[in-house]
């Protein structure tokens, strides 16, 4: 008889599976970001996770990180590249223009899902990672610009991160006062050729900016000695920096100007952002955006000024998980057990569980199958996290009672009649109501 072998399969690398104890942690994170978004009046838009390859390489760049190496691109069967979206910014454009949505009007929509990026994986670096992405559509003015930045703090103050994270800002002014800006960088970096190191080498040519947030600490007097982009933005540009810092002072939401802040894709003009945390490593950029006034256009659209954010989620969830921050009802799934014991009792349970279901909906009922004796059935019940588990057996099922036990207090058993169970336990619950 021959042996077949079957190889195990296995995840690709840099691609989680978010297995049920990460799940409810990032049913909590989501909760909180949607319920925000709501409370400013945001809504939710969803795009495709494939889109034609152009539509990146004219978005986010040719001479980036993103468009160079890291998009997962391919032929589809009829020989058309295509691209799992690296980010959500580019497709939220496509669509609104391709539908119109920010003709003659404003948008402020968010959107939520997986982006992929073939990258070094690493604690806080995937290949597939998820993002909130907000854009905002047809606001020109810095207004918007602060309420952008209050609503990403509120999402990580009511996360309870606020003490953890700092807001790095800066301005790139306009394209015309980058390019201006540009050719002074360009004569000092090519000054001090000697001290870049390869890959800003090759950038000096392809894209100069990207040389100035680079990490390499061997780089990092020369690159301070630098011109600054602030020093030489253009007047409107400008006021609408000055604007936006002064509001953000009133509101009381600190700062740091981060003059070397450029962030990785090419579509940036005036604000750009970042929250950044020292818990986590070299991962430490946990929120990213900025305005991209030129982008409806460069896609084929009108002139409609637009800014945004991504934030990564994962990111996100490890900072909580590293400083303990998710509650501790976080996980548990299930407030009440329904134990059953013997044909009669089983039999019940079913129709029983149903009623409760109907007369407690927010009442997270689980019931027991599979048999056994009352024993491992409490011991299951125990496992389930319920606060209860509530025994039906031989004696209940012929007088039509159940007992309700305490797992997680010191309390006498009760025994109810079926009829008043739904209300016992809406007494019991009362407070989760
Ligand atoms: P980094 O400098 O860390 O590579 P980035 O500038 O490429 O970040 P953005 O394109 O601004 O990142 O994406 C927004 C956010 O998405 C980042 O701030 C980060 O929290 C998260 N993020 C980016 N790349 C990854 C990744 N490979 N895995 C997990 N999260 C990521
Ligand atoms: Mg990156």
């Amino acid at each position: 008889m021959s042996e077949s072998i079957v190889s195990k399969l296995k995840g690709l690398r840099g691609m989680n599976d978010l297995l049920p104890d990460q799940s409810s942690k990032w049913q909590y994170v989501e909760a909180t970001f949607k319920h925000i978004l709501a409370r400013y009046g945001y809504s939710e838009i969803r795009t495709p996770v494939l889109e034609d390859t152009t539509l990146f390489q004219r978005s986010i760049g040719e001479a980036t990180d993103v468009v160079e190496k890291e998009m997962y691109t391919f032929d589809d069967r009829n020989g058309e590249s295509v691209t799992l979206r690296p980010e959500f910014t580019a497709g939220v454009v496509r669509s609104v223009i391709e539908h119109g949505l920010a003709f003659n009007q404003t948008q402020r929509l968010w959107t939520t899902g997986p982006v992929f990026r073939y990258e070094r994986p690493q604690k806080g670096r995937y290949r597939q990672f998820h993002q909130l992405s907000v854009e905002i559509f047809n606001l020109a003015g810095p207004d918007i610009d602060v309420e952008l930045i209050l609503l990403s703090a509120r999402l990580l103050r009511e996360l309870g991160l606020s003490d953890q994270v700092t807001l790095e800002l800066n301005s790139l002014g306009t394209p015309e006062a980058r390019a201006e800006y540009r050719s002074l960088l360009v004569d000092y970096l090519t000054e001090h050729k000697h001290e870049l190191d390869e890959d800003s080498q090759r950038r000096l040519t392809t894209n100069p900016l990207r040389i100035l947030d680079s990490k390499n600490p061997d780089m990092a007097d020369m690159l301070a000695g630098a011109p600054r982009l602030i020093d030489h933005l253009d007047d409107e540009s400008r006021a609408h920096f000055d604007y936006l810092k002064d509001r953000l002072t009133a509101l009381g939401i600190p700062f740091r100007i981060n003059t070397r802040l450029v962030r990785g894709l090419d579509y940036y003009s005036r604000t750009v952002f970042e929250w950044t945390t020292t818990a986590l490593g070299s991962q430490g950029t946990v929120c990213g955006g900025g305005r991209y006034d030129g982008m409806v256009e460069q896609l084929g659209g009108k002139h409609v000024p637009a800014i945004g954010f991504g934030l990564g989620i994962e990111r996100l969830v490890l900072l909580l998980e590293t400083l303990d921050l998710f509650p501790d009802t976080i996980g548990n799934t299930v407030d009440v057990y329904l134990t059953a014991v013997g044909t009669r009792a089983e039999q019940m349970a079913l129709p029983l569980a149903e009623q409760l279901r109907d007369q407690l909906p927010s009442l997270r009922l689980q019931l027991h199958c599979g048999g056994g004796s009352f024993k491992s059935q409490i011991k299951k019940a125990d496992r389930s996290g319920a606060r209860i588990a509530l025994l039906l057996g031989e004696e209940e099922s012929a007088n039509a009672t159940v007992g309700i036990k305490f797992l997680r207090e010191e309390r006498d058993q009760e025994q109810v009649s079926q009829a008043q169970l739904g209300e016992r336990l809406a007494v019991l619950f009362e407070s989760a109501q």
